[in-house]
């Protein structure tokens, strides 16, 4: 890759070269991160990074320079890049690439507007997606109809480019900074390979003689850059890598320099164009943005949360705690060891005896840490020694254990119901638990880890689950979230069964009144 620029502040090299490159550039592509809430939650997730790949002529104008930048949400004033963006995103002297970049743009307004930049992004134009040009490249079989389903940005890429995306930093926290090198190049990458993506689709356009070169005058019959081979031979390495991209950019360069000459669209359109801005698409660019592109508009339901209104209202629908702690349970006198007071940081955390193994599961279900002891037998000390090592409260039906409360100061409490859904909203009383409808079914029930931070598509799912969880066939084609967990990897998706579980513990938990 060419070069990859932070841009976190206003005053900076990094966002006059930002300014520059949007003003030079005829083709970028965007791509954002976010820290991921669930989808079910009231309010959309704030973008903490916009990437942009750019691609402007070098400095001797023979070259092609494509920097990417990384716009850090998180740190930069949003209202001194707003504007910028904003004429970027519907300039029609730039192309937009992006993969499935309605859902970013969603996000990316609710961000901007939260920050005083109304009325946010509403227009992407022109826009391409690159699932259409995927779709475009595929051999065109008579009598079969082109597939509809989506394949991932990574198998577009491995297919396409011969070059594997990394998968592993999806998961990691992109609200936290400094971001790491990794995480940099891995956001990068994502931008990057779109505008590569394009460039194989402009010289496979060129090979196969299409009404662009007669309109240029031009004779490429003899022109055969097999791309795809040639990426082909290297694409063992699981590594995203940046060499690969450096290479298939001076493969990409080899198309005849006649192609990258600027060619007006229309006198119109030349007048319109400041002064500054020196980004024409070349003729084939325009060509294919004539035929293919296409734009994203967002509509007034498309910038709300996808819940009831009613929902809305209650948006940080909380248990309500009306009795206090010592009233909910006698014996319980706090504070448990994740209150501030004793050190802690404020996240609840339980070991559930066997006996109230229903109610750990529960407890999973509205995103509480509920662990189980190691053993199926545990001894009254594994007991202990687990809830003090791991400052958990330990959960139990069991008097005898209480016993013990001198070794465990404020780290037992016994469960008096016997139901499990009882036995839930005692804890949550006693222990003024506050759940909010985002937190509902955001862990893995069966182990208690938590999910990677991005959901997978369908095709991702059934990669991930090979070999040990069989993704139903009548979930392919509708377009589902899949979350894995972390520890055990098991799959979860929002189907009937999942959205039943969440209704039924916004019901117990009262979530609703
Ligand atoms: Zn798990």
């Amino acid at each position: 890759m060419e070069s990859i620029h932070l841009v976190s502040s206003p005053d900076s090299p990094e966002f006059n070269h930002l300014t520059r490159a949007l003003t030079h550039s005829s083709v970028i592509g965007l791509d954002a991160e976010w820290k991921p809430i669930r989808t079910h939650q009231s309010a959309f997730p704030t973008v903490s990074l916009l990437q942009i790949a750019c691609q402007l002529p070098g400095a001797d104008n023979s070259s092609v320079e494509s920097p990417v930048f990384l716009v850090d949400l998180a740190s930069i004033p949003l209202q001194s890049i707003y504007q910028l963006i904003r004429n970027a995103f519907v300039s029609p002297n730039i192309l937009k690439l992006g993969f499935r970049f309605k859902q970013d743009l969603v996000y990316l307004s609710s961000t901007f507007c939260a920050h005083g930049c109304e009325p946010g992004f509403d227009r992407v134009e022109p826009f391409l997606d690159i699932t259409s040009i995927y779709n475009n490249l595929q051999p065109k079989q008579p009598g079969r109809r082109l597939s509809k389903q989506t394949k991932s940005l990574a198998t577009i890429c491995q297919e396409v480019l011969g070059i594997s995306l990394s998968k592993e930093l999806q998961c990691s926290d992109w609200s936290q900074r400094p971001l790491t090198e990794d995480q940099m190049q891995y956001a990068a990458v994502d931008a990057y390979c779109l505008i590569h993506i394009l460039e194989v689709f402009k010289a496979k356009s060129v090979t196969e003689g299409n009404s662009v070169e007669s309109a240029m005058g031009l004779h490429l019959s003899q022109l055969d850059l097999g791309l795809k081979q040639i990426f082909d031979t290297q694409q063992n390495s699981n590594k995203m890598c940046g060499i690969k991209f450096g290479e298939a950019l001076e493969m990409v360069q080899a198309i005849p320099p006649d192609f990258c000459k600027t060619v007006p669209i229309s006198d119109e359109e030349v007048t319109e164009l400041p002064p500054d801005q020196a980004n024409r698409m070349d003729y084939m660019l325009s060509q294919i943005v004539r035929k293919y592109g296409d734009k994203i508009l967002l509509s007034e339901s498309d910038r709300k949360p996808k819940i009831s209104r009613k929902k809305a209202k209650k948006s940080s629908g909380r248990v309500a705690n009306t009795r206090s702690p010592t009233e909910g349970g006698e014996e319980w006198q706090g504070p448990p060891p994740w209150d501030a007071t004793s050190g802690g940081d404020g996240c609840p955390k339980f070991l559930c005896d066997v006996m109230v193994e229903g109610l750990a599961k529960h407890l999973r279900c509205v995103g509480i840490d509920a662990a189980v002891p190691y053993s199926k037998k545990p001894e009254s000390r594994d007991l202990i020694e687990q809830a003090c090592k791991e400052k958990r409260v330990l959960l139990t039906r069991d008097a005898k254990l209480l016993r013990h409360d001198y070794l465990l100061k404020n780290q037992i409490y016994r469960v008096k119901s016997l139901l499990k859904n009882d036995q839930l909203v005692e804890v949550i009383e006693t222990f003024q638990l506050e759940i909010s409808e985002d937190q509902l079914m955001s862990r893995c029930t069966k182990c208690n880890g938590k999910f990677i931070q991005k959901p997978l598509t369908t095709e991702e799912a059934v990669e991930a689950a090979k070999g040990f969880q069989v993704i139903p066939n009548c979930l392919f084609n509708k377009n589902l979230e899949f979350w894995q967990c972390m520890d055990c990897k098991q799959l979860y998706w929002e189907g009937t069964q999942y959205r039943n579980a969440v209704q039924k513990f916004v019901d117990v938990c009262k979530l609703n009144e």
